[in-house]
């Protein structure tokens, strides 16, 4: 069985759809949804939660993989999915619950509480409070929401753990390459040099007991965008748990959270795009209350006179990162995993592996073409071989970002 409908966001501009396929079965009733049964979706076969993280996220259907059957799901569970676009990027929602009523409701609290987190952290928006933050830099500690104080404090820890690849205080550099993007054409020595004055997460102050943040001199900006987005999963599948969905995933981009399995299965199986992204994943990972996000520079560069920049910057040269690499991070919570596999990315596969392998619970993929080389080199953390997973059969076609799954 599947549906869709679609309703109208508050604004009336957020389109909130989703679609649902039966799962589970009713007190007393026969099993429904068992292997191989079809569940009305084109080609047949039951939808599989499958994802295939890469920088443009997409979907793919293949046969069930045999994982045991959940013998006690107390309700019958509907499988829904909604997508909405915030920070940027698309973020999708796949929850089981009893009906689309307290999924929609679910859904749109999420959507909401990651919509709130966009107006507080993004540095696009002049009055994002992270950014009015920048506009007092040099001046005296600005309190500063809870939101605000725990992404900067994870970015500071990350920045201390990471020698400084991971910094906060970025944004004068990045809005350089960002300009090069759109004219392509690389920014000065004298701009970088400016820039890159104004980046040291030092000078990020932060006071725990008196909520307050600092940017200790005049012309320091802030950008989260390292980090943002797997904080805001965390934070939209905190919310479906408080709503009492526990089987749900979070997917923002190349960010993804995901709780409790699907019924009946063990985890989320995500697959693991390759360097170019438009080929079929390569590996699986299979996940359950746990987070994995991709960075690299896949979607996002500058090509310059045959160089090809990310948009990941190193903070010591100013520069966007040349050698090209995809680094996956799986790790307890998406604010861990989005920003450590940045960090990773500036590192580089050995001090950045070496980095992840201290961290609890997190474990790493980093497949890269050194500058100079041609073929990609892969190399991973010692426990991540144990999260690989193949799914049963070939996968099915693989749908847009954003297409509706069934
Ligand atoms: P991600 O896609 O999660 O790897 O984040 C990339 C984004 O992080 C960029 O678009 C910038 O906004 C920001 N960023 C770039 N370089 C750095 C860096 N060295 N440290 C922290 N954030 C960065
Ligand atoms: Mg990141």
């Amino acid at each position: 069985m599947s549906s869709s409908e679609t309703l109208l966001g508050r604004a009336g501009r957020l389109r909130l759809e989703w679609v649902a396929s039966r799962y589970g079965r009713s007190r007393g009733a026969p099993a429904q949804g068992g292997p191989g049964e079809t569940e009305g979706r084109p080609g047949g076969g039951r939808p599989m939660d499958v994802w295939w993280l890469a920088l443009v996220l997409t979907t793919v259907t293949a046969p069930a993989v045999s994982l045991g059957a959940d013998r006690d799901e107390p309700e019958e569970l509907e499988r829904f999915e909604f997508l909405e676009t915030h920070m940027g990027s698309a973020f999708k929602l796949v929850v089981y619950c009893t009906g689309p009523a307290p999924a929609s409701a679910a859904a749109r609290s999420a959507f909401d509480r990651i919509a709130q987190l966009d107006a507080t952290l993004s540095d696009y928006r002049v009055d994002s409070e992270l950014s009015r933050l920048g506009d007092r830099a040099g001046g005296p500690p600005i309190p500063v929401s809870a939101d605000l104080f725990e992404v900067l404090r994870r970015s500071r820890e990350l920045s201390e753990r990471s020698d400084g690849a991971f910094d906060a205080t970025i944004n004068p550099v990045v809005k350089l390459w960002r300009r090069a993007r759109r004219n392509r054409e690389l920014p000065s020595p004298e701009q970088l040099d400016q820039a890159r004055s104004r980046v040291d997460w030092r000078r990020l102050e932060l006071d725990p007991d008196a909520r307050t943040a600092r940017l200790a001199s005049e012309g320091m900006r802030l950008d989260v965008g390292g980090i943002a987005k797997g904080y805001a999963s965390d934070a939209a599948l905190k919310v479906l748990r408080e709503a009492g969905i526990t089987r749900a995933l979070v997917a923002g981009a190349g960010d993804i959270v995901v709780g409790d399995p699907p019924p009946g299965r063990s985890g989320w199986l995500v697959g693991i795009a390759p360097l170019d992204p438009s080929g079929p994943p390569e590996r699986y990972v299979l996940l359950a209350n746990q987070a994995v996000s991709t960075s690299g520079d896949a979607e996002r560069f500058v090509e310059i006179d045959g160089v090809r920049y990310s948009h990941i910057v190193d903070p010591r040269t100013g520069l966007g990162l040349t050698s090209r690499s995809s680094v996956t991070v799986v790790a307890p919570d998406g604010t861990t995993s989005d920003s450590l596999a940045t960090a990773a990315s500036v590192l580089g596969p050995d001090r950045g592996l070496h980095l992840i392998e201290q961290i609890e619970g997190a474990e790493a993929l980093f497949v890269s073409i050194p500058d100079g080389a041609d073929a990609p080199e892969v190399a991973s953390t010692p426990g991540f071989d144990a999260l690989l997973a193949e799914p049963e059969g070939e996968p099915g076609p693989v749908p847009a970002l954003g297409g509706p799954e069934a």
